[in-house]
Protein backbone atom coordinates (compact mmCIF):
# COMPACT_ATOMS: atom_id res chain seq x y z
CA UNK A 1 0.00 0.00 0.00
CA UNK A 2 1.44 3.06 -0.99
CA UNK A 3 1.45 6.41 1.60
CA UNK A 4 -1.58 8.80 1.62
CA UNK A 5 0.17 12.19 0.19
CA UNK A 6 0.77 14.99 2.66
CA UNK A 7 -0.58 17.33 0.08
CA UNK A 8 -3.48 16.53 -2.90
CA UNK A 9 -4.79 18.97 -5.33
CA UNK A 10 -7.19 18.01 -7.50
CA UNK A 11 -8.70 19.23 -10.90
CA UNK A 12 -8.08 22.71 -9.25
CA UNK A 13 -8.92 25.68 -11.56
CA UNK A 14 -8.97 30.17 -10.69
CA UNK A 15 -10.07 32.11 -13.34
CA UNK A 16 -9.19 36.28 -13.30
CA UNK A 17 -12.09 37.55 -15.48
CA UNK A 18 -11.13 35.94 -18.75
CA UNK A 19 -8.08 34.79 -17.99
CA UNK A 20 -7.62 30.60 -16.47
CA UNK A 21 -4.31 31.52 -14.33
CA UNK A 22 -4.67 27.41 -13.20
CA UNK A 23 -6.57 25.28 -15.20
CA UNK A 24 -7.86 22.03 -14.17
CA UNK A 25 -4.80 20.74 -12.33
CA UNK A 26 -3.79 17.89 -10.09
CA UNK A 27 -0.79 16.23 -8.71
CA UNK A 28 0.18 15.18 -5.07
CA UNK A 29 3.09 15.50 -2.71
CA UNK A 30 4.50 13.40 -1.04
CA UNK A 31 5.38 13.14 2.81
CA UNK A 32 9.16 14.21 3.19
CA UNK A 33 9.90 14.97 -0.30
CA UNK A 34 10.55 18.00 -2.13
CA UNK A 35 8.84 18.66 -4.56
CA UNK A 36 9.22 21.48 -6.88
CA UNK A 37 6.56 23.40 -9.06
CA UNK A 38 8.48 25.16 -12.07
CA UNK A 39 7.47 27.11 -15.27
CA UNK A 40 7.59 30.29 -17.43
CA UNK A 41 6.70 33.69 -15.89
CA UNK A 42 2.91 33.95 -15.89
CA UNK A 43 2.76 29.93 -15.69
CA UNK A 44 0.48 30.28 -12.60
CA UNK A 45 2.90 29.21 -10.01
CA UNK A 46 2.68 31.96 -7.20
CA UNK A 47 -1.57 31.43 -7.99
CA UNK A 48 -1.02 27.73 -6.78
CA UNK A 49 0.90 28.95 -3.64
CA UNK A 50 -1.74 31.37 -2.97
CA UNK A 51 -4.84 29.07 -3.66
CA UNK A 52 -3.13 26.18 -1.11
CA UNK A 53 -2.14 28.73 1.55
CA UNK A 54 -5.85 30.24 1.29
CA UNK A 55 -4.74 33.72 0.06
CA UNK A 56 -6.87 33.25 -2.56
CA UNK A 57 -10.39 30.64 -3.29
CA UNK A 58 -10.14 28.33 -6.34
CA UNK A 59 -12.99 28.47 -8.87
CA UNK A 60 -13.13 25.25 -9.11
CA UNK A 61 -11.33 22.02 -7.63
CA UNK A 62 -10.26 20.91 -4.34
CA UNK A 63 -7.09 21.22 -2.33
CA UNK A 64 -6.48 18.52 0.74
CA UNK A 65 -3.67 18.23 3.27
CA UNK A 66 -3.48 14.93 5.16
CA UNK A 67 -6.39 13.87 3.22
CA UNK A 68 -8.41 16.96 4.47
CA UNK A 69 -10.10 19.09 2.24
CA UNK A 70 -8.79 22.55 3.14
CA UNK A 71 -10.22 24.21 0.02
CA UNK A 72 -11.88 27.82 1.01
CA UNK A 73 -10.44 27.79 4.78
CA UNK A 74 -9.13 30.51 6.18
CA UNK A 75 -5.33 31.91 5.92
CA UNK A 76 -4.79 31.21 9.39
CA UNK A 77 -6.34 27.89 9.51
CA UNK A 78 -4.30 26.48 6.52
CA UNK A 79 -1.26 27.79 8.45
CA UNK A 80 -2.41 26.66 11.70
CA UNK A 81 -2.97 23.28 10.48
CA UNK A 82 0.57 22.75 9.58
CA UNK A 83 1.18 24.82 5.86
CA UNK A 84 4.16 27.01 6.42
CA UNK A 85 5.07 29.69 3.71
CA UNK A 86 8.33 31.42 3.48
CA UNK A 87 9.48 34.61 1.86
CA UNK A 88 5.57 36.25 1.91
CA UNK A 89 5.52 36.19 5.94
CA UNK A 90 6.24 39.13 7.31
CA UNK A 91 9.98 40.59 7.62
CA UNK A 92 12.05 39.92 10.51
CA UNK A 93 11.90 42.22 13.20
CA UNK A 94 14.91 44.22 12.80
CA UNK A 95 15.54 45.26 16.28
CA UNK A 96 15.83 41.64 17.45
CA UNK A 97 18.28 38.54 17.51
CA UNK A 98 18.07 35.80 15.40
CA UNK A 99 17.13 33.14 17.87
CA UNK A 100 14.30 36.03 19.39
CA UNK A 101 12.87 35.87 15.71
CA UNK A 102 12.22 32.52 15.40
CA UNK A 103 11.26 32.34 19.20
CA UNK A 104 8.06 34.24 17.79
CA UNK A 105 7.50 31.76 15.14
CA UNK A 106 7.37 28.98 17.84
CA UNK A 107 5.41 30.79 20.04
CA UNK A 108 2.77 31.42 17.08
CA UNK A 109 3.09 28.33 16.06
CA UNK A 110 1.23 24.87 16.11
CA UNK A 111 2.33 23.67 19.50
CA UNK A 112 1.83 27.44 20.87
CA UNK A 113 3.61 27.68 24.14
CA UNK A 114 4.86 24.42 24.83
CA UNK A 115 8.44 23.57 23.77
CA UNK A 116 9.55 26.28 22.88
CA UNK A 117 13.28 25.76 23.74
CA UNK A 118 13.34 22.74 21.34
CA UNK A 119 11.37 23.97 18.76
CA UNK A 120 13.91 26.90 18.45
CA UNK A 121 16.74 25.10 18.33
CA UNK A 122 15.68 22.39 16.03
CA UNK A 123 14.98 25.38 13.18
CA UNK A 124 18.20 26.70 14.38
CA UNK A 125 20.25 23.55 13.89
CA UNK A 126 17.81 22.64 10.47
CA UNK A 127 18.68 26.06 8.94
CA UNK A 128 22.61 26.25 10.32
CA UNK A 129 21.88 29.53 11.67
CA UNK A 130 23.30 28.68 15.37
CA UNK A 131 26.57 30.74 15.12
CA UNK A 132 24.44 33.53 14.27
CA UNK A 133 21.72 33.09 16.71
CA UNK A 134 22.46 36.21 18.88
CA UNK A 135 23.10 38.70 16.05
CA UNK A 136 20.95 41.07 15.38
CA UNK A 137 18.72 40.48 12.46
CA UNK A 138 19.87 44.06 10.34
CA UNK A 139 23.85 42.57 10.72
CA UNK A 140 22.48 39.70 8.59
CA UNK A 141 23.58 39.31 4.51
CA UNK A 142 20.58 38.23 2.34
CA UNK A 143 20.95 35.04 2.08
CA UNK A 144 21.24 34.70 6.17
CA UNK A 145 18.15 36.68 6.33
CA UNK A 146 16.46 33.91 3.74
CA UNK A 147 17.74 31.59 5.60
CA UNK A 148 15.66 32.88 8.85
CA UNK A 149 12.65 33.12 6.81
CA UNK A 150 13.23 29.22 6.86
CA UNK A 151 13.75 29.23 10.41
CA UNK A 152 10.79 30.91 11.02
CA UNK A 153 8.54 28.49 9.17
CA UNK A 154 10.11 25.57 10.85
CA UNK A 155 9.77 27.01 14.13
CA UNK A 156 5.80 26.85 13.88
CA UNK A 157 6.41 23.57 13.14
CA UNK A 158 4.61 23.14 10.16
CA UNK A 159 4.61 19.59 8.49
CA UNK A 160 5.30 21.78 4.55
CA UNK A 161 7.01 24.44 3.74
CA UNK A 162 5.76 26.33 0.61
CA UNK A 163 9.25 28.24 -0.32
CA UNK A 164 8.68 31.07 -3.62
CA UNK A 165 11.50 31.96 -4.80
CA UNK A 166 14.28 31.39 -2.09
CA UNK A 167 17.07 31.52 -4.04
CA UNK A 168 16.16 34.84 -6.12
CA UNK A 169 18.95 37.16 -5.92
CA UNK A 170 21.62 34.82 -3.80
CA UNK A 171 24.91 34.46 -5.00
CA UNK A 172 26.20 31.29 -6.30
CA UNK A 173 27.78 30.27 -2.85
CA UNK A 174 24.20 31.64 -1.37
CA UNK A 175 21.95 29.48 -3.38
CA UNK A 176 24.24 26.48 -3.36
CA UNK A 177 23.75 27.07 0.90
CA UNK A 178 19.62 27.63 0.89
CA UNK A 179 19.98 24.47 -1.50
CA UNK A 180 21.70 22.65 1.66
CA UNK A 181 18.95 24.33 3.90
CA UNK A 182 16.15 22.91 2.32
CA UNK A 183 17.70 19.38 1.90
CA UNK A 184 18.59 19.87 5.49
CA UNK A 185 14.61 21.09 6.55
CA UNK A 186 13.12 17.46 4.10
CA UNK A 187 15.59 15.51 6.55
CA UNK A 188 14.16 16.98 9.49
CA UNK A 189 10.87 15.45 8.72
CA UNK A 190 9.44 18.95 6.84
CA UNK A 191 7.81 18.09 3.34
CA UNK A 192 9.52 21.49 0.92
CA UNK A 193 7.15 22.26 -1.51
CA UNK A 194 9.56 25.02 -3.68
CA UNK A 195 8.87 27.40 -6.70
CA UNK A 196 12.47 28.48 -7.94
CA UNK A 197 13.91 29.79 -11.66
CA UNK A 198 17.10 28.68 -10.76
CA UNK A 199 17.22 25.57 -12.77
CA UNK A 200 20.42 24.03 -11.97
CA UNK A 201 19.11 24.30 -7.83
CA UNK A 202 16.24 22.88 -9.28
CA UNK A 203 17.42 19.72 -10.48
CA UNK A 204 20.14 19.39 -7.68
CA UNK A 205 17.30 19.79 -4.77
CA UNK A 206 14.25 17.96 -6.31
CA UNK A 207 13.11 14.78 -5.85
CA UNK A 208 10.09 15.05 -7.81
CA UNK A 209 9.55 18.29 -10.10
CA UNK A 210 5.51 19.45 -11.67
CA UNK A 211 5.96 22.02 -14.58
CA UNK A 212 3.50 24.50 -15.43
CA UNK A 213 3.16 26.59 -18.56
CA UNK A 214 0.29 29.11 -19.11
CA UNK A 215 -2.12 27.17 -15.81
CA UNK A 216 -1.54 23.74 -16.86
CA UNK A 217 0.18 21.07 -15.70
CA UNK A 218 2.55 20.08 -19.00
CA UNK A 219 4.89 17.48 -17.62
CA UNK A 220 5.74 15.60 -13.88
CA UNK A 221 8.68 13.58 -12.90
CA UNK A 222 11.60 13.04 -11.62
CA UNK A 223 14.61 15.66 -12.45
CA UNK A 224 16.01 13.52 -15.07
CA UNK A 225 12.85 13.17 -16.68
CA UNK A 226 11.81 16.87 -16.98
CA UNK A 227 15.29 18.28 -18.18
CA UNK A 228 14.83 15.80 -21.43
CA UNK A 229 10.95 16.45 -21.68
CA UNK A 230 10.15 18.08 -25.23
CA UNK A 231 7.91 20.01 -23.65
CA UNK A 232 9.03 21.00 -20.89
CA UNK A 233 12.21 22.24 -23.38
CA UNK A 234 9.83 23.84 -25.71
CA UNK A 235 8.01 25.93 -23.11
CA UNK A 236 11.53 27.13 -21.84
CA UNK A 237 12.78 27.79 -25.35
CA UNK A 238 9.45 29.67 -26.22
CA UNK A 239 8.88 27.58 -29.31
CA UNK A 240 6.02 25.78 -30.70
CA UNK A 241 4.91 22.88 -28.74
CA UNK A 242 6.03 19.96 -30.35
CA UNK A 243 3.49 17.85 -29.02
CA UNK A 244 0.38 19.61 -30.43
P1 LIG B 1 3.92 32.92 -11.97
O1 LIG B 1 4.05 33.00 -10.49
O2 LIG B 1 4.08 31.53 -12.51
O3 LIG B 1 4.83 33.88 -12.69
P2 LIG B 1 1.25 33.98 -11.51
O4 LIG B 1 0.56 32.93 -10.75
O5 LIG B 1 1.75 35.16 -10.77
O6 LIG B 1 2.42 33.33 -12.39
O7 LIG B 1 0.26 34.52 -12.65
C1 LIG B 1 -0.44 33.64 -13.52
C2 LIG B 1 -1.32 34.48 -14.41
O8 LIG B 1 -2.39 35.01 -13.63
C3 LIG B 1 -0.63 35.68 -15.03
O9 LIG B 1 -1.13 35.86 -16.33
C4 LIG B 1 -1.00 36.81 -14.11
O10 LIG B 1 -1.01 38.04 -14.80
C5 LIG B 1 -2.40 36.41 -13.68
N1 LIG B 1 -2.75 36.89 -12.34
C6 LIG B 1 -2.13 36.54 -11.18
N2 LIG B 1 -2.73 37.13 -10.12
C7 LIG B 1 -3.73 37.88 -10.62
C8 LIG B 1 -4.73 38.74 -10.03
N3 LIG B 1 -4.80 38.90 -8.70
N4 LIG B 1 -5.60 39.35 -10.85
C9 LIG B 1 -5.57 39.14 -12.19
N5 LIG B 1 -4.66 38.36 -12.81
C10 LIG B 1 -3.75 37.73 -12.04
MG1 LIG C 1 5.35 34.09 -9.25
Amino acid sequence: MTEAPILRVDALTRRFRGLVAINDLSFSVRAGSITSVIGPNGAGKSTLFNLITGYLRPSAGDVFFHEKRITGMSTDRIAAGGVARAFQIARPFRDLTVEENIRIGALFGKHGPRDVPATVSRALRLTGLQALQDEHTSALTVGQLRQLEVARAVATRADMLLADEPCAGLNPAETAHMIDVLRQVRDGGVTVLLVEHDMPAVMRVSDRIVVLDAGNKIAEGSPDEIATNPRVIAAYLGTPDPMT
